[in-house]
């Protein structure tokens, strides 16, 4: 049953409650009300009204049981029929979902429940969709909800809207608001916005442990009281506290609770005149508004909620709603000279303090200060940055370093397989199959999982600990001048893992401007599959600088990304930036268990795409080499005359200037699926020994850089349409990524070759030098009319955009002025 409380409360005293049988008796006639008949009474309800109540009709109750086979289980009793049966089994099955705000534990809770594997990480936004989970526990059948976290229930960022209209149109059995102990203050504020909506509600005392060891006292008990909600401490890091949760919620659906009542925060007599007045007008109207209580709804246009003024505008008194509303808020604003909204807010927090002054003790505060002492060095305004350096190139070193014997002992293997098959397979085109397209291609790549590991390992530690916001936290004035956020940083910095959660995890960056353009830079973060092409090549070329060229590389791309930036802030995306709050959660040592689970959730990622994306890539590259065969050339003729050699031939004129040959076209063309592919492809085109290549280390050099900015893989633009809501973003950041690749990588390569001399880079460099004789003159043109086309895209792309784009509120269609949100009112 969903409505809240008021119009639950009566239709339960009218006999509406679950597993019993309704009959219609009388439709009237315009179809309102409708009469019912229910445990011998007669009721009529309005159409609205009756549309809250769940009933389950003989057919979907069939249907139903049909799809659950496993609730068959719930006992039943003798004599009973099959629907009231049914009835029954669906009594036992609860919706339940997670409310709270960012980083309270959420997703940790709900991944012990549920047992699923979800991303927890020490920094708002990680979750930003609903991911529901199921398990059975006691008898009863609990969907389980994990929503994103928000610290209010204003209309004002996407993730507010979300949860609010989850907890209204999905209308969930029982709502756990998740609290983190050691910030109390901050996280019931939301808990009183809860109350105002009046559901069905749970508070789970998370971080218990950490309330514990800190010294201070909460009186849990008393605090449930006051709030008028049942609280249970919880420790979701380790599951200590989730069953009694559960227990609690099963008292709760079963009616056994005695703490939970409904109860009004007090915002001061002044305020709570002028939300009675409001709330009165609104209650003219039969209930129910649209599944909202009228004291959260008069709250709420107080506080000029634009998608609450549009529920309250199909309200048929809403001129005298909103007039009245005007007057209030003028009252309000002579008495206090503040905003109502304002007003509010400072009320609930009047009240939250009042609530923890009666039940919270403080008496320790080591935590806190180990974090400050912590932070005093690491955002420190000028050691922080040398420190932040230093880490990231300690984690490139280790993964680089330590990778190499885990490395060493997979490529034996491989080549051992290599060997096995050789010998083993008869001559043809099966065995070449095998060896050359499947081991070679796929091998030549599967050498990287323990690189990719360390560098997962680095990143979910620096997540966990709390690390990663501090660096989001320094990073966050250089970020302001490249017209972004601090907040992008974490999305950019999860981009070294992989760029599609990355612009996926953009979602939290409130303003539209920053977003877009964090979205758009995120692909010149150099993802962990660009790792394998960088370290064959690396090894090949630069084997006594490997670390040191590899951070360059990365540091490369963060510089491309902040030019890009400001160019984009600039001329692309336009608007005001809005200031910006981030938090900076207390350091936390990161348990071994999740970090190694990130870290082989990975392992596990990089092996799925190895036998599906991956080798199907080899075996095509293999095919397209193969063919047309003609066993009487020698291998590197046949590879030129065969399909590959020509889609390579075809591509060498643009990548000439840059000082690539054919093969690395061939391998650049593949990665554009995924960038692993560059390498396998590479392995394969090379025969696995690149160093038979007869490139020279500036071509190298700038291959590396090609493959750093070129194209974000097609998965990665798919993500940038879905985020930006445009296909026009998608298309806009494979062009102009590809275009500063060609252009930086024409650069190193021309400038290095007069630096080094033609004659020794030629030397090496054979088959550039036939053709090419690129004079001074011809590379200023080419760079000046590359540069040319990139400012016309830029040029034509601002042109496009124009001023509204996408909104992701979800709350209303774009532009429409309904909503609340920044895409919609910049
Ligand atoms: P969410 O943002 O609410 O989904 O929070 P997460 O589940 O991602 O957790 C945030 C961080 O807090 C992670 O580093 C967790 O390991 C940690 N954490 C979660 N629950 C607890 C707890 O009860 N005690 C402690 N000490 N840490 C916790
Ligand atoms: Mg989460």
């Amino acid at each position: 049953m969903m409505g809240h409380g008021g119009f639950r409360k009566r239709i339960v005293e009218m006999g509406f409650i679950k597993g019993k049988t309704v009959t219609v008796l009388l439709n009237a006639p315009l179809h309102d009300p409708v009469k019912y008949k229910i445990m011998d009474y007669e009721v009529s309800l309005r159409r609205a009204e009756a549309d809250l109540v769940e009933v389950v009709s003989e057919e979907e109750a069939k249907a139903w049981a049909n799809n659950h086979p496993e609730l068959k289980g719930i006992p039943s009793n003798e004599g009973e029929d099959a629907l009231h049966h049914l009835a029954r089994v669906k009594e036992h099955e609860l919706t339940v979902v997670f409310v709270g705000n960012p980083n309270s534990g959420k997703t940790s809770m709900f991944n012990i429940a549920s047992g699923a594997h979800e991303r927890v990480g020490n920094y708002s936004g990680v979750t930003v969709d609903a991911k529901s989970g199921h398990f059975d526990f006691e008898g009863y059948h609990f969907n389980i909800i994990d929503l994103p976290g928000t610290y209010s229930l204003s209309a004002y960022t996407p993730e507010e809207l979300y949860v609010r209209k989850y907890i209204i149109e999905q209308h969930p059995d029982i709502i756990i608001n998740v609290v983190d102990a050691s910030n109390l203050e901050r996280n019931l504020y939301l808990t009183t916005q809860l109350i105002d909506m009046d559901v069905p509600m749970i508070m789970a005392m998370n971080m218990y442990d950490e309330l514990r060891e800190s010294g201070n006292k909460l009186n849990i008990q008393q605090l449930g009281v006051l709030l008028g909600v049942p609280i249970v401490p919880t420790v979701a890091k380790t599951g200590e506290g989730i069953k009694d949760l559960f227990h609690l919620i099963i008292d709760m659906a079963e009616g056994k609770q005695t703490i939970a009542r409904h109860i009004h925060i007090n915002h001061g007599t002044l305020l709570e005149e002028q939300i009675n007045k409001v709330e009165n007008l609104i209650r003219k109207n039969p209930e129910p508004h649209h599944n909202y209580s009228a004291r959260f709804l008069s709250i709420k246009i107080l506080e000029n909620d634009r998608q609450v003024e549009s529920i309250i505008k199909k309200l048929d008194n809403h001129e005298e709603i909103l007039a009245e509303r005007d007057a209030c808020q003028k009252a309000i604003l002579k008495e206090i000279d503040e905003d109502s909204e304002s007003a509010i807010t400072d009320a609930k927090y009047g009240f939250v303090q009042g609530a923890l002054k009666e039940t919270f003790e403080k008496t320790h505060k080591y935590k806190r200060l180990m974090t400050k002492q912590i932070d005093a060095v690491v955002t420190h305004q000028i050691w922080g940055y040398p420190i932040f350096l230093l880490l990231m190139y300690f984690m490139f070193f280790c993964t680089f370093n330590i990778g190499q014997y885990p490395m060493d002992w997979i490529d034996a293997i491989v080549e051992w397989m290599k060997e096995l098959v050789t010998e083993w397979m008869p001559e043809g085109p099966l065995k070449d199959l095998v060896v050359d397209g499947i081991i070679g291609g796929v091998g030549g790549v599967i050498v990287f999982l323990p690189n990719i590991m360390i560098l997962y390992a680095f990143i979910s530690w620096m997540e966990d600990s709390g690390y990663m916001a501090r660096a989001a936290f320094i990073m966050d004035k250089i970020m302001h001048r490249m017209g972004l956020h601090g907040k992008s940083f974490i999305p950019m910095i999860m981009g070294f893992g992989c760029n599609i959660p990355a612009i996926m995890a953009t979602r939290t960056i409130e303003d539209r401007k920053s977003r877009l353009i964090t979205m758009l830079i995120i692909p010149l973060m150099s993802c962990s599959a660009r790792l394998p092409v960088y370290i064959i090549i690396i090894s090949a070329f630069f084997d006594s600088h490997a670390a040191l060229v590899l951070f360059s590389l990365y540091l490369l791309g963060i510089t491309f990304s902040v030019l890009m930036a400001k160019i984009f802030s600039r001329f692309i995306v336009k608007g005001e930036s809005s200031p910006f709050v981030m938090e900076l959660p207390p350091y936390r040592m990161p348990s071994m268990l999740s970090v190694s689970r990130h870290t082989w959730e990975k392992g596990k990622q990089y092996l799925k795409k190895m036998g599906t994306t991956i080798l199907i890539a080899s075996i095509a590259v293999w095919a397209l080499s193969y063919f047309p065969h003609h066993p009487e050339m020698s291998e590197e003729q046949q590879m030129e005359a065969s399909y590959i050699g020509q889609l390579g031939k075809f591509v060498e004129p643009v990548i000439r200037p840059c000082g690539l040959q054919w093969k690395e076209g061939v391998a650049l063309v593949a990665g554009v699926g995924a960038k692993e592919i560059v390498a396998s492809t590479m392995s394969e085109l090379y025969h696995g020994d690149i160093k038979t290549s007869n490139l020279s280390t500036l071509s190298a050099l700038s291959l590396l850089v090609f493959v750093l900015l070129y194209f974000p893989c097609i998965p990665a633009c798919i993500g940038i349409k879905n985020e930006s809501g445009k296909w026009k973003w998608a298309i806009f950041s494979a062009l102009y990524t590809t275009l500063l690749a060609w252009i930086s990588s024409t650069v190193i390569f021309q400038i290095g070759s007069l630096i080094l001399k033609r004659e020794t880079t030629d030397l090496i460099h054979q088959s550039i030098k036939e053709n090419r004789n690129m004079s001074l003159q011809e590379i200023i043109v080419y760079i000046i009319l590359a540069f040319v086309a990139f400012v016309l895209v830029l040029y034509a792309y601002r042109r496009l955009t124009g001023k509204k784009s996408g909104c992701n509120c979800g709350s209303c269609s774009k532009g429409c002025g309904t909503c609340h949100c920044h895409d919609c009112h910049e």
